[in-house]
């Protein structure tokens, strides 16, 4: 069912099945990350998930999406999004955000997070810790009768008080029966903006935070974005659905 601003309302049906889809693919995601170490290519990681995806009979969302060569979008330090798979190690200090979408009975479910390679300095824990927390903030906000830029607003508000920057290029989306339905969620922008949300809807938050710029740049591969300034980071995102009694966090481990 469409509403007039064309954000999709799924069925209770419907919901059950992206908590099932949601379920695997934080296993899958769990997983993956437990296989990051040093010496590692990101082309080996992108195997191990390719590898975690079948093994639970589910289909990679991203491989082949506008002709992505991988399972998982793997962005290394000033890679923002969109990494491709490469012969590029996992050094100690790095930060690696993996960026994994499945489909499941039709449904696509997608989440993303940030670790560090071994030991990482400070500002990129706290760059980590204040991403992560900042998708909190806008979940927080995915509840019905709330404007959807309430989403925005609590993201942007919390990141730019920690002194962070966030990414405005890319944003997060619906998602259902497409990876990328309507609407756009940008993580930035004035409160009380926007739809109206309404139990039912499901949206990937997600926000991009810089250390530096939140300026970036796409790479001759025509996928990898990049930090302007060449400062790092990170990434986190949940699929998470709108119910009576809350936003349910349908890509929780
Ligand atoms: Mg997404």
């Amino acid at each position: 069912m469409k509403t007039a601003n064309s954000i999709s309302i799924k069925t209770a049906q419907e919901i059950a099945i992206l908590r099932d889809a949601g379920k695997i693919l934080a296993e899958i995601s769990e997983d993956l990350k437990r296989s990051l170490r040093e010496g590692i290519t990101t082309r080996e990681v992108d195997q191990v998930a390719e590898k975690l995806i079948r093994q639970r009979a589910v289909v990679p969302a991203f491989k082949g999406y506008r002709d992505f060569p991988g399972c998982v979008c793997i962005s290394v330090n000033e890679e923002v999004v969109h990494g491709v798979p490469s012969n590029r190690l996992l050094r100690a200090g790095d930060i690696v955000s993996l960026d994994v979408g499945i489909i499941h009975k039709e449904y696509y479910s997608d989440t993303a997070l940030t670790v560090g390679i071994g030991t990482i300095r400070d500002a990129l824990k706290k760059l980590l810790d204040v991403t992560s927390q900042s998708l909190d903030k806008g979940i927080e906000q995915a509840r019905a009768g709330n404007h959807l830029s309430d989403i925005s607003h609590a993201i942007q508000t919390f990141v730019e008080a920690n002194h962070f920057s966030v990414v405005r290029d890319f944003v997060g989306h619906g998602i259902g029966k497409s990876l990328h339905e309507d609407p756009e969620i940008p993580n930035f922008g004035p409160a009380h903006n926007g739809p109206i949300l309404k139990e039912g809807m499901v949206f990937a938050i997600e926000p991009m935070v810089n250390m530096g710029t939140w300026q970036t740049k796409i790479l001759e591969d025509g996928w990898t974005v990049v930090t302007q300034d060449g400062a790092a980071s990170a990434h986190f995102e949940h699929t998470v659905a709108i119910t009576a009694k809350g936003p349910e966090i349908l890509t929780r481990a």
